[in-house]
């Protein structure tokens, strides 16, 4: 019997399944990297994971790259991915020196920075809003030429921490103030590079939000499911619902999938999945805020796809990194039905004591997976800061009505609760 094939999954939260179910499915094991804040006892709990390979990548990336290439040496595995945002770069520059697939270190790195992505853009005739970049926090008056509204985000940031938008010009210095303010925090408690620390402001794109998930293979990217996000006005912008498939014109569906194929020419991104958020601009016209060059939301993006195109995003995402031919590359699923994910919003912050409502939610048909990723006594940031999501609830549905319907009574029903202040 052949071997089965070995992928290191680097930085994958153990409790969120979607991957590690993925890699049962497609007869994979996993030499799992895990994330600073997983313990040993999780992360080896999932079958596929066969084996644990800690490593310091932040904190000493050379010495980790050099422990990878030992474990290689010493019995050599087929494929390395990314299982969270940060790790892109680290894990195209393994991939590269291992002689894995992958991403170019050029291409990881652009897809890092939103100012590289809007400059790549720019250059590749895309859609881009009027955008500044700003290296130093009095260096805000720089913006002040771009038409308002405007958005202030970090460089690069995630999950929306940071993010403001910008009504007036006189409102301006405080917002960037502030936001600088929030990505010195999150750059002390986590990552850190010189060049990380930046903020962009751009111009707001009127419109609602939607996102593609994509996968590429040599060069070739298949878009595999569009998810409607909704309108999101600000001033922060915390997301609390997508469902697939968007309920949209072809030709807009079109639209979208000439703009996500042309950002994964204009970045170089050429190997492994995307997450991909666009607003279409009244209603319309779709523009890029940004990629990740990895599975969205952790994983939880799979079920989105899966349940509404059929594709099994994930475990395709494993055999590209694999080296392999992604499946729907030859077969062509059936289209499954509509698919949802709600994000329990954080509300007011504080210290979690529970998620009122979910009980009844977990017994509910219609609901697929709960994930819980913070515990009772973690302490939450209200936005435009942020500190993890309180609750996921992942759903499937007989139509885009049924979803909507359902996600307003999650809306009405899940709340988070915090404790009393002492
Ligand atoms: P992050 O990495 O924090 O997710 P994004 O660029 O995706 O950064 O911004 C977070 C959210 O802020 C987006 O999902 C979108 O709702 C909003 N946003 C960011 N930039 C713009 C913009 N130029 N116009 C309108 N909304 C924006
Ligand atoms: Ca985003």
């Amino acid at each position: 019997m052949p071997q089965r094939p070995k992928l290191v999954l680097v930085g994958q939260l153990s409790t969120l399944p979607w991957l590690f179910d993925a890699a049962e499915r497609a007869g994979v094991d996993l030499i799992l990297v895990p994330r600073g804040d997983d313990s040993a006892e999780s992360a080896l709990r999932p079958d596929a994971v066969v084996e644990l390979l800690p490593l310091d990548i932040y904190g000493d990336p050379e010495g980790a790259l050099s422990m990878l290439a030992d474990r290689y040496r010493r019995e050599p595995f087929d494929g390395i991915m990314a299982g969270n945002e940060q790790v892109v770069p680290f894990v195209a520059r393994a991939a590269q020196e291992l002689g894995l697939t992958g991403l170019t270190e050029e291409a990881a790195n652009v897809v890092r920075d939103k100012r590289s992505m809007r400059r790549r853009l720019l250059e590749a005739g895309l859609g881009v809003p009027g955008f500044v970049v700003i290296e130093d926090p009095d260096g805000w008056t720089d913006a002040l030429t771009l038409r308002f509204p405007v958005v202030v985000k970090p460089a690069n940031g995630h999950s929306s921490f940071g993010v403001i938008r910008v009504d007036d010009k006189d409102s301006l210095e405080q917002a960037v103030a502030r936001t600088w303010k929030i990505v010195e925090g999150h750059q002390g408690a986590a990552v850190g590079s010189a060049s990380a620390v930046g903020v962009l402001v751009e111009e707001y794109l009127d419109g609602p939000e939607i996102s593609a998930e994509s996968l590429v293979h040599h060069g070739k990217v298949r878009v595999c499911a569009v998810s409607w996000k909704g309108e999101m006005t600000g001033p922060y912008f915390e997301e609390t619902t997508l469902r697939a498939p968007a309920q949209l014109p072809a030709e807009i569906l079109a639209a979208i999938e000439a703009e996500v194929i042309g950002a994964h020419r204009a970045f170089g991104v050429t190997e492994g999945t995307t997450h991909t958020e666009l607003r279409l601009v009244g209603g319309v016209r779709p523009v890029l805020l940004e990629m990740g060059a990895r599975i969205g939301g952790g994983g939880f993006m799979h079920h989105l796809v899966q349940g509404s195109s059929g594709i099994d995003l994930a475990a395709d995402a494993l055999r590209i990194h694999l080296g392999r031919e992604p499946l729907c590359w030859r077969e062509e699923p059936a289209p499954a039905g509509h698919a949802a994910a709600y994000l329990v919003p954080v509300g007011s912050g504080g210290r979690i004591s529970r998620v009122r409502g979910l009980d009844a939610v977990r017994t509910d048909p219609q609901v697929d997976h709960v994930v819980q990723t913070v515990g009772p006594g973690a302490l939450l940031q209200p936005y435009p800061d942020w500190s993890g999501y309180p609750a996921i609830v992942l759903s499937h549905h007989e139509s885009d009505a049924a979803a909507e319907a359902f996600r307003d009574h999650l809306a009405r029903t899940l709340h988070v609760e915090y404790e009393e202040q002492g």
